[in-house]
């Protein structure tokens, strides 16, 4: 079967694998329909995601057909439509006794550690598999995975009705963080960005205030909005220097501090904003079985992910596709790799 593999940084072939089999344990086999593009899997193909390891098939936003089953699978039948979880852990270590398998001590990232969604089939246990609601589309369903981040950042924030959040970055992250948020009705939900245009995007789909941070002092304004108290939860999406102590300085006390990035450079922060607040500073991490939530949030249609797809590639067609997300056209959302 055909595969897209980043054999090192910026260097990406297609590459004949074997078919996996289904054994005991990958005991379902799935013929991919679609996979995303995800800012992950550039940042492996272009050699700066510190935790992917190569050669490495990537790919972790994963859809397709079941078309076998092994003998002892009691949950999946052949022919259900699934999306493929991307967490596989050991299961034994304290994170995962404590019920945290997305930052398992020995944690295996589908795409990142161990190769992923960018092959013709894959054979994974029948437990990682989750059902696609029947009205959405393989392409639009890739979407399922990115909602999963989202929820599990509102779940670390412990989000409640009477939060003012604010989301610093409009981006691809931020967008589906906002997806999620408003669903918590929060009091408010200021979006800061530097770039308008996705501010104003981020208004008509539901935030209640914008700071373009370019133009405006962030904290300032951020106290200002919140009846000068700060925002009670505040997610660090954008992850850039300086959004860290932004969000501290920001934050409300006794709040809750969201971080979401994976850059190693060194960023400057001071115990005094952290402490003075007792600021609750948590990581989110990938999502601890989140898959089931927001497919019911699909199929009750709490949430819509029709539209939120905006170019498709055939998966032999993989460097064309990272090529345009080279070119940053403004008209990129999410991209997805169509197999047959
Ligand atoms: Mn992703
Ligand atoms: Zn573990």
């Amino acid at each position: 079967m055909k595969a897209v593999q980043i054999v090192k940084p910026n260097e990406l072939r297609i590459i004949d694998m074997p078919k996996p089999e289904i054994n005991e344990h990958d005991n379902v086999l799935v013929k991919i329909k679609a996979s995303g593009i995800c800012g992950s899997d550039v940042g492996i193909y272009h050699g700066t995601n510190a935790a992917a390891t190569y050669p490495r098939v990537i790919g972790h936003e994963i859809v397709g057909e079941i078309v076998e089953v092994g003998p002892n699978v009691k949950t999946r039948k052949v022919g259900e439509r699934v999306i493929i979880d991307q967490v596989t852990a050991c299961g034994h270590c304290y994170a995962c006794r404590k019920s945290r398998p997305n930052v398992c001590h020995h944690l295996q990232v589908r795409g990142v550690h161990i190769d992923g969604g960018y092959r013709e089939f894959m054979a994974v246990p029948e437990g990682d598999c989750y059902l696609l609601p029947d009205f959405l589309e393989y392409k639009d369903a890739v979407m399922i995975e990115p909602t999963t981040i989202a929820v599990q950042a509102c779940s670390r924030a412990q989000l409640e009705s009477e939060d003012d959040v604010m989301i610093i970055g409009a981006g691809a992250l931020g967008s589906s963080l906002l997806r999620i948020v408003k669903l918590f009705n929060p009091h408010s939900i200021i979006m800061a960005d530097i770039d308008d245009a996705k501010l104003d995007e981020a208004l008509k789909n539901g935030a209640t205030h914008k700071i373009n941070s370019r133009s405006e002092d962030l904290v300032k304004r951020a106290k200002e909005l919140t009846g000068g108290y700060g925002p009670t939860v505040t997610i660090d999406a954008a992850c850039v220097k300086g959004s860290l102590l932004n969000a501290c300085q920001a934050a409300g006390n006794a709040t809750r501090v969201i971080t979401m990035g994976f850059s190693i450079a060194p960023d400057e922060i001071n115990q005094f904003v952290i402490t003075s607040k007792e600021l609750d500073i948590r990581g989110s991490r990938l999502q601890n079985r989140k898959f089931g939530e927001v497919i019911k949030l699909v199929n009750e249609h709490k949430v819509n992910l029709n539209g939120a797809v905006s170019h498709t590639f055939p998966f032999l067609e993989a460097q064309k596709a990272f090529d345009f997300v080279d070119s940053r056209d403004p008209s990129i959302r999410k991209i997805s790799l169509m197999f047959d």
